[in-house]
């Protein structure tokens, strides 16, 4: 599949329906900094730009790319945002306030960051409706060429729908060199993905969701690329770091396409999403989102792998109820997902009881889904977070988390199935003993 022909794009799918890439260029050399004038200049008209970079990727590209942009004579509106109390900045309502009280009027956006500076950079460019560009500066996450923003809004992990980027810019010898637990995060973002395509295969089958064959063979033509040397990301071979890159950048371009996360995130990015929210009920700090959802990907094929062994489900009726004293002050919130989901988890219920779905969904998750083993191993060999210790997180703490983290979306997964299964919460125990403690 070649890829880069996919850039700035629309087509009628296999699926269906038409899809649209509005990504124009993604540029990884060395000297991309010296094409940003020129690239931006054909993306918009006017010369005034937005620069939006944290204190560290101002040293790391901020300043570099201010200083090409203002020599070719676009005026460059300079943004810091300030750090957390916890250290770098968090993508939430309070900082996004902040950012858009100091957003003046330009024709285009730059975020220099990663995950949090892309986010809050997209989602204000959005609402004053500019266009915009990433430099980016760690193979951490895909939400670069995604057109997703994932804040937490009054406590809650929620998605917004906001543009994905006219450009993605990257110089290798940054990416390369980025803080090794950056890079292993990008892989635990990008190993979710088969798991997340199995997850939205099991709503096709059981709820109707809309399936495209085309976008989740994108999602796995990208597997050897970071699957099989896990020890060269480990070593940032700078073609292993290159290729882990790409994956997380065209997992973004599927979720583009598709206009849900659905590609990109399914049960196991659930766990990650539980522990961000009690960090906002307990102020306890939480890891990166990709060191999280690589554990919840590890558990995630631990409940795939006792599924794939029922050969005649006996289904138990799900959870009636969410759990409002644990989640207290965004009780509120958290019911309201979990109630839009009661439906379709009576049709799931309902279903399972028909071999020939039961059969359906099994076999095509099959081809999709790895062992647990396969997937941790390639975790722990790149230097990845593999064990509960690894997120600064306790035994007790991940236990909590994997029992609420059903309650918190409203679109079906996996978890849900295992509830409804009876394998949670019988094995969770037994899960976290064998795969996540050691
Ligand atoms: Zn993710
Ligand atoms: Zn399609």
């Amino acid at each position: 599949m070649n890829l880069d022909k996919l850039l700035d794009t629309t087509f009628t799918c296999q699926c269906g329906r038409s899809h649209k890439v509005p990504i124009r260029n993604i540029i990884y050399s060395e000297d991309a900094l010296v094409h940003l004038p020129e690239v931006l200049s054909s993306l918009v008209n006017g010369r005034h730009i937005v620069l939006v970079a944290d204190l560290r990727t101002l040293d790391i590209l901020g300043r570099h790319a201010r200083e090409v942009l203002e020599q070719a004579g676009w005026s460059v509106h300079q943004i810091i945002v300030p750090d957390s109390s916890h250290g770098s900045p968090v993508c939430n309502d309070t900082t996004h306030n902040w950012l858009n009280e100091h957003f003046p009027p330009a024709d285009i956006a730059l975020a220099v960051g990663s995950g949090v500076i892309n986010d809050l950079t997209k989602w204000s460019a959005f609402e004053h409706d500019l266009p915009y560009a990433v430099v980016a500066t760690a193979a951490t996450m895909n939400g670069y060429t995604a057109a997703n923003v994932a804040p937490t809004l009054k406590g809650v992990k929620t998605l917004i729908t906001a543009r994905a980027p006219l450009a993605v810019f990257a110089v290798p010898s940054v990416i390369i060199n980025a803080p090794s637990e950056l890079t292993a995060a990008g892989l635990g973002d990008t190993i979710a993905k088969p798991l997340s395509s199995a997850d939205w295969l099991f709503n096709n089958i059981f709820c109707n969701e809309n399936f495209c064959r085309y976008c989740s063979e994108i999602i796995n033509s990208l597997e050897p690329y970071y699957f099989n040397k896990p020890e060269d990301i480990k070593t940032r071979r700078p073609a292993a770091i290159e290729a882990l890159f790409n994956a997380l950048l065209y997992s973004g371009i599927a979720m583009t396409i598709i206009g849900t996360s659905a590609p990109a995130s399914g049960g196991e990015h659930l766990l990650s999403h539980t522990l961000d929210m009690m960090s906002s009920l307990d102020g306890v700090p939480h890891d990166l989102h990709g060191r999280q959802v690589g554990i919840g990907t590890i558990f995630s094929a631990a409940l795939y792998e006792r599924i794939f062994k029922i050969e005649t489900p006996k289904p138990l009726s799900p959870p009636s109820d969410i759990d409002s004293t644990f989640w207290a002050g965004l009780a509120e919130n958290v019911r309201d997902q979990y109630d839009l989901k009661k439906s379709a988890l009576k049709t799931i219920y309902e279903k399972l009881t028909d071999a020939q779905i039961w059969q359906s969904f099994i076999s095509a998750a099959r081809q999709q889904v790895r062992s647990p083993d396969e997937i941790k191993n390639c975790l722990k060999t790149a230097g990845a977070a593999h064990t509960y210790a690894d997120i600064k997180c306790s035994r007790e703490r991940l236990m909590t988390a994997v029992l609420h983290m059903h309650e918190i979306r409203k679109r079906p997964t996996i978890i849900d199935l295992a509830w409804i299964l009876g394998i949670l919460p019988d094995s969770a125990n037994e899960i976290i003993d064998t795969w996540l403690t050691a």
